[in-house]
This record gives structure tokens, C-alpha cells and sequence, in this order.
């Protein structure tokens, strides 16, 4: 049998299947008639929790990971706390509420608590906090927890949305892959698997009436297809295609610390994105020119409460000094649409992609702007930042956002707190920002074309909808218009444009968007080393010429058409 889904992340993988759910916890709180039963299940949830943490000690150490079991036996120090568990049993005994509300609301004042003391090592603690009780909570209410960093077997994970945390303690050793029934070839799931070059498939229907725990499958992210009861030859084709998929890797490495190319000798700087310090080992091992595009905003999901401005810091500061002198454009939060924070308490919306996201956001509330502007300048003295602001559809809110950035600069100095002078940029993923880069152009540093919102903007196409993504289509001469206007302005006022969302990875659009007249693409960073090995193949006489002739094209087969007759003419 064979599921078929959306192929976001190319590679085969074989492995035993392994249910990840996710629930959503109800925090809301409820009177309850006998306390002593909560504050009961409260001692089970500690001493399941206190297990489960020790085991997790255990294998973290044998796995020789000194940090992760220091910060687990912190976890366990702040579970045991006689403060925090009588506070918790009070709570419930004074107001007669259920276990949930009372831990989350104590947990909730201790990280207010933290938040406001000037101490580095506190703060810290209040990640720990979260974890811990978001443990022992899942423990209390029975949820069974999946510990992704202790599977010692090789497994493809099926869930039916991956979240960012989730992802962070995923052991490539181990988990070959992952099936989602929600997402499009463009959302959050489909970005990390890319970026660890994970194969992955997402947008399955009905994905959990057809598997079953532990069964064997094969997962083809080239096609977006997962085999089901499969005799032996298929097996052995795919175990073919995943030894001939890494020596393909290995060969490109020969690639690295080579400069990206054009025939001609036209150089093109390749960045990577990211969504965490974590990701940078996958852009040095990709050796990126820079970082284009760090996803801030991950930073800021799956916590109950905000990162803090030197949470903030330090991170930035990680990036900018690793990548130094490297260039990295770190765009500011884009919350909203898709994308939701517990603790911003953010009106519901009838349409959330049109509503209030990104920029948007962070006009509205210029205190919570703040904390990130002003642990990015603080973090510009490490290294090379660039600062880009996202959903910028006209120049009025750019230039609300600069005046901002400059407010900021005003307090550091009052405070002589040193910052570098940073160039702003603008995303171009709306597309009256497209229309109108010609104005734009004359107040921006620089431009980022999102192309994975400009797609969904332009053909107004939920980009997560499953049935919906035959409109993500980058080759309708529309969007090729639309890129090769940014492309002009920037030209004209001598500014750089870059891509930064999926197109730029895709090895048939490279050669188009360079003949565009972009100067820059940035990507996941394992396609790096693919899209240079491509570019050093063309001329740009010819990438300007298929532009120029697709631009005029009546649909996006004629286009995809022309770029087939390219590389016909390279391989010849
Ligand atoms: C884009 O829209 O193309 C982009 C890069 O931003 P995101 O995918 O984070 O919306
Ligand atoms: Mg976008």
C-alpha cells in the first residue's frame, strides 16, 4: 500500500513507526470538591517526573553529554523544591482548584519572579522551570511523553505537526524521518526536516488510519510517498537509493571552501537559514557564505513565557561571533498567522495570515519590539548583523520600525551601552511591497524576497493548506514579474536583493533567479553545497536571457519548459 503526501524534504529512509501526538493542555481553572485528590495526584506526577528525569540523567551520560545531564539535574533540583511543591499544594488547598491551574500558575509567578531579577544564572533557570513543568503537568494528566533524544532504534516519526522543540532533540542516528498529516511544502515542519536533512513528507490524509505502532515502512521524501506492506525487492531498492543518496553527500563536499561561481566567474554568495544557535554546526558543515535568514521567532514558541533581552543576547551573540566575519541578517519576530504565543495574549482573528503578523505585531506593541531590538544592537558588537524586518507592505511601517530601532540606540547610549550602526533591511513577501520596491528602494538597505508568503500572498493560497498546493507555483510568470521589479529597484538604487524563502533551494529556480538579477540566495544549509556544484555549470549571458524570455511567458509550463531546455544545453 502506499500513503502519498507532499515531499518536502528529499532522501529515503527505512524504519519502525513511532506515534508522536501532541495535546493541548486545558489550563483554565476549575473549582473541585476534594483537594486532597489533587494534591495526591500532584505527589504521583513528582515521582513519575523524578524517575523519568534520573533515567534521562543516566542516558545522557552514557551517551557522554555532561551538559544535558547538568541541566536534567537542575530540572530534578527545581521538581524537588520543598518551595515550589508547598506553594503548589497551597494554592490548591486555598482555592479549591484543580492540580493543572494551580502548577501552571505557580510556575507562571516564579517566572515572573525570575524575569525581573537581574541575575543571569536565575534567569536561566526559568527555561528549567518550563520544561519541568510541562513534565510533570503531561505526567499528572497521563499524556505519555515521547523522549526523542533516548530512541536507540531506528524510527520515522509520524505526528501531526512537528514543533521546533520537538525537532531540537531529534537524533539523526536514530530517527530516519517524518510524516506529518498537516503542513505544506513550505511550513515550519517542512523547513527543520530540510534543514537536517531529514527526509520528510507532510499533508498525509488520514495519516493515523493506516499505520500502526512499530510497523515497518519506507519513506520516500523525493516523491512524497510512504510504502506500506512492501516485499523484499522494493526494500532493496531503497537501501540502493540510500547508499548511492550518501555518497552523493560525501562527493560534495569537494565543494567546500570553494567559492559559488558562474561559468563566467560572476560570484554569488550562498547563505544559510536558520532557526536557532543550534542550527549553526549544519552551516559550517555547509560552509554558508553568511547567514540570510535567522527565524527568530522560533526562539519564542513552545515556552510559556518570553525569552529574555540577555536569553536574547546571548544568542545573537552566539551567532554573529561564530559566523564573524560572515555577514547574518537576523529577521525580527514574525508572530501571527500560523504562528501563536501562549503569553502575547493575541486577539483571535478571523483571518489570522491577513491579520496582525510580524511587523504588524510589533508595532502595535513597541515595549515587546523593544527587548528584541535592544538585545540585537547590544549583540551587533560581535560580528557583522544586518537586521530585516518581515510583512512590510509599505514604506510608512518601515519607517515606523527604524524610528524604533533608532529610540533604541538613544537608550543605549543614555545607558553607554556600545551597539555598531547596522543596516535595515525589508522582507519583500507582500506583494504591493513588490509593486512599490521602486519607492521602497530609496529608504531600505537592502531587500530579502520571502518568496514562500509572495506565492501564497499572490495567489492567495493558505501556504499549509493540504489540498491547496498545487497554487504554490514559483514558475507562474506572475511571480517571476514580481521578483524581476524587486529585482530592478534594487538595481537601480544600488542596493542587494536576495531570496530567502524555499525557491532559492530549488535547484530548477537558481538559474532563473540569478538571471533575475539576484544577488544572493539564502537556504536551507544542506542544499548549499548542491546549488554551488549547479552554478559553476551556467553563464550568466544565458540565466539573463531565459529571465528576460520567462518573465514574458503565458504560464508556468512554459517556463518550467525554457529551464528544462537549459540544462539540456549544459549536459549536451
Ligand atoms: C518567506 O515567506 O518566504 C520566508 C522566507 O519567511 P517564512 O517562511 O518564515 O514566512
Ligand atoms: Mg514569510
Amino acid at each position: 500500500m502506499l500513503l502519498k503526501g507532499i515531499p518536502v524534504s528529499p532522501g529515503y529512509a527505512i524504519g519502525q513507526v513511532l506515534f508522536l501526538e501532541d495535546t493541548v493542555i486545558d489550563y483554565s481553572k476549575k473549582i473541585i470538591d476534594h483537594p486532597e485528590d489533587e494534591i495526591k495526584r500532584y505527589h504521583q506526577a513528582i515521582d513519575k517526573t523524578k524517575s523519568q528525569i534520573e533515567a534521562l540523567i543516566q542516558s545522557t551520560k552514557k551517551m557522554t553529554h555532561p551538559e544535558s545531564a547538568s541541566i536534567l539535574s537542575a530540572h530534578l533540583a527545581l521538581l524537588l523544591d520543598p518551595e515550589v511543591k508547598k506553594a503548589v499544594e497551597q494554592k490548591i488547598k486555598d482555592e479549591s482548584c484543580n492540580l493543572i491551574y494551580a502548577i501552571k500558575k505557580v510556575a507562571d509567578d516564579y517566572i515572573d519572579q525570575f524575569n525581573e531579577i537581574q541575575d543571569l544564572y536565575l534567569k536561566e533557570r526559568v527555561t528549567d522551570l518550563i520544561d519541568v513543568t510541562e513534565r510533570v503537568i503531561k505526567n499528572a494528566l497521563n499524556i505519555a511523553l515521547v523522549d526523542l533524544s533516548l530512541i536507540t532504534h531506528e524510527v520515522i516519526l509520524i505526528t501531526k505537526d512537528l514543533k521546533p522543540s520537538q525537532a531540537a532533540q531529534m537524533n539523526k542516528k536514530y530517527i530516519k524521518g517524518f510524516v506529518t498529516q498537516q503542513g505544506g511544502k513550505t511550513s515550519h515542519s517542512a523547513i527543520i526536516a530540510k534543514l537536517m536533512g531529514i527526509p520528510a513528507v507532510v499533508g498525509v490524509k488520514n495519516l493515523f488510519d493506516h499505520l500502526i505502532h512499530g510497523e515497518k515502512i519506507i519513506l520516500d521524501g523525493s516523491k512524497g510517498e510512504i510504502h506500506l506492506d512492501y516485499d523484499d525487492v522494493t526494500e532493496d531498492k531503497f537501501r540502493h537509493l540510500i547508499e548511492q543518496n550518501k555518497s552523493e553527500k560525501q562527493s560534495l563536499k569537494s565543494f567546500i571552501k570553494q567559492k559559488t561561481k558562474t561559468k563566467d566567474n560572476i560570484e554569488i554568495e550562498l547563505h544559510a537559514n536558520i532557526g536557532s544557535n543550534h542550527d549553526l554546526p549544519y552551516v559550517m558543515d555547509n560552509d554558508a557564505e553568511g547567514i540570510g535568514l535567522f527565524r527568530t521567532e522560533l526562539l519564542f514558541m513552545d515556552r510559556l513565557s518570553m525569552p529574555t533581552e540577555d536569553e536574547q543576547y546571548e544568542i545573537y551573540k552566539d551567532v554573529l561571533e561564530t559566523m564573524y566575519p560572515k555577514p547574518v541578517t537576523i529577521r525580527t519576530i514574525d508572530i501571527g498567522g500560523d504562528k501563536y504565543l501562549p503569553y502575547l495574549h493575541q486577539e483571535k482573528e478571523a483571518n489570522p495570515f491577513l491579520g496582525k503578523r510580524a511587523i504588524r505585531l510589533c508595532l502595535e506593541n513597541v515595549e515587546f519590539f523593544k527587548v528584541q531590538l535592544r538585545a540585537l544592537l547590544r549583540a551587533s558588537v560581535h560580528g557583522n548583523l544586518k537586521i530585516m524586518f518581515p510583512m512590510i507592505a509599505t514604506k510608512d511601517e518601515f519607517l515606523d520600525a527604524k524610528d524604533i530601532v533608532l529610540e533604541v540606540q538613544e537608550e543605549l547610549i543614555e545607558k553607554n551601552i556600545p551597539y555598531h550602526i547596522v543596516d535595515l533591511g525589508v522582507m519583500i513577501e507582500i506583494p504591493v511591497a513588490a509593486l512599490t520596491a521602486d519607492d521602497l528602494a530609496n529608504a531600505v538597505d537592502f531587500f530579502s524576497i520571502g518568496t514562500n508568503d509572495l506565492i501564497q500572498y499572490t495567489l492567495a493560497a493558505d501556504r499549509n493548506h493540504e489540498s491547496l498546493g498545487y497554487l504554490y507555483q514559483p514558475f507562474n510568470p506572475g511571480i517571476i514579474k514580481l521578483i524581476g521589479m524587486v529585482c530592478e529597484a534594487a538595481k537601480d538604487h544600488k542596493i542587494p536583493v536576495s531570496v530567502c524563502g524555499e525557491m532559492a533551494s530549488d535547484l530548477q529556480a537558481i538559474p532563473l533567479l540569478l538571471g533575475l538579477g539576484v544577488n544572493h540566495l539564502s537556504m536551507n544549509p544542506e542544499s548549499i553545497l548542491k546549488a554551488r556544484q549547479l552554478i559553476k555549470n551556467f553563464d550568466s549571458y544565458d540565466l539573463n536571457k531565459l529571465a528576460k524570455k520567462a518573465i514574458k511567458a503565458n504560464d508556468q509550463y512554459e517556463v518550467i519548459d525554457m529551464i528544462r531546455a537549459l540544462f539540456d544545453d549544459y549536459k549536451k
